[in-house]
């Protein structure tokens, strides 16, 4: 039966450490805020949206939210992201992803302030992690894999790491934090070959396809260590990741549980962030 990972202990020392950071900023007259653009009322927006709010109200950090219509263009939210950069009452931006299909994501993601981009969208904060510098703004989901890995002291030195997905959000930039723990990384994804063999013989395994219940034991072995990225709702409604939980939980070594296992740290790596980006 696995150990399993839990999202909310990491989260917790996180905020812990959170705490003082806000005190010193507070003394300073710096009140850290998050300024969140959303275009639409995209469900699954709405609910990080609440999430996101709850957790920095519970941090005393302030959330403001700048709601736009779909239909706006691309100059338009160059603009609202322009005034956001140089509103000094914002401390750090977060934009909502994926953007609707007119808009030139490219030409957004070059006009966020390098300083207040704490979704580290900017290609400059990117290039950063890719040249093994993780001191400034993180992608905060593969932040949040990787301290779920490293406050369970798991050894990734020479360890066979398989991340399957490689997108900027998630795969690329966890294969560059994973190389710099030493980790031997494997990148999969939709066109991999025998996929089952590969993640059979890692040491740890991060899936990240957003399929409900893709991996079953079958992809394991009895020392394998999951990381379970990926969230979506499976054939009976209910929040569910990559990995068939009930039936892998019985094989493997160690395994996060969806939902408790990386989502729940991932807010608390932003919030992080927005502190960083009120220091800058
Ligand atoms: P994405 O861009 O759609 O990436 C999915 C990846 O999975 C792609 O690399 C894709 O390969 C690969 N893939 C799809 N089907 C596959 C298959 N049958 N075999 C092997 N690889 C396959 O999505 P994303 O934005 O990176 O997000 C991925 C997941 O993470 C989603 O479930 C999302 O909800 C979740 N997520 C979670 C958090 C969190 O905090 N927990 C935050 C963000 C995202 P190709 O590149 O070949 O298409």
């Amino acid at each position: 039966m696995a150990e399993v990972l839990k999202g909310n202990v990491v989260a917790k020392e996180i905020k812990e450490k959170m705490k003082n950071t806000i005190i010193e900023l507070e003394k300073e007259g710096i009140h850290p805020t998050l300024g969140i653009i959303r275009l639409g009322n995209n469900s699954g927006d709405i609910s990080y949206e609440k999430s996101i709010i709850k957790a920095c109200d519970a941090m005393g950090i302030k959330a403001s939210v700048f709601e736009e219509e779909t239909s706006l263009d691309t100059v338009g939210l160059i603009s609202l992201m322009e005034s956001l950069n140089n509103d000094e009452n914002i401390s750090g931006i977060l934009l909502f992803r994926p953007l609707p299909k007119h808009i030139d994501e490219e030409a957004i993601k070059n006009a966020i302030d390098p300083k207040k981009d704490v979704d580290c969208m900017h290609p400059l904060n990117l290039e950063k992690i890719f040249e093994g510098d993780l001191s400034g703004f993180n992608p905060c989901t593969p932040k949040a894999a990787m301290d779920i890995l490293l406050y369970n002291n798991i050894d990734l030195e020479g360890k066979n790491v398989v991340v399957i997905n490689r997108s900027m959000v998630v795969g690329k930039p966890l294969a560059m934090m994973l190389l710099e723990e030493n980790a031997t990384v494997t990148i999969c994804h939709s066109r991999t070959v025998d996929l089952q063999d590969i993640t059979k013989r890692a040491d740890v395994v991060v899936t990240a396809l957003g399929k409900p219940k893709f991996f079953d034991e079958k992809y394991f072995n009895p020392e394998s260590i999951v990381i379970d990225v990926g969230v979506g709702v499976d054939s009976n409604g209910k929040l569910s990741g990559d990995v068939d939980y009930d039936n892998v939980f019985e094989l493997v070594k160690m395994i996060t549980p969806v939902p408790g296992g990386v989502g729940s740290v991932t807010t608390t790596i932003l919030l992080n962030q927005v502190l960083l980006a009120a220091k800058n």
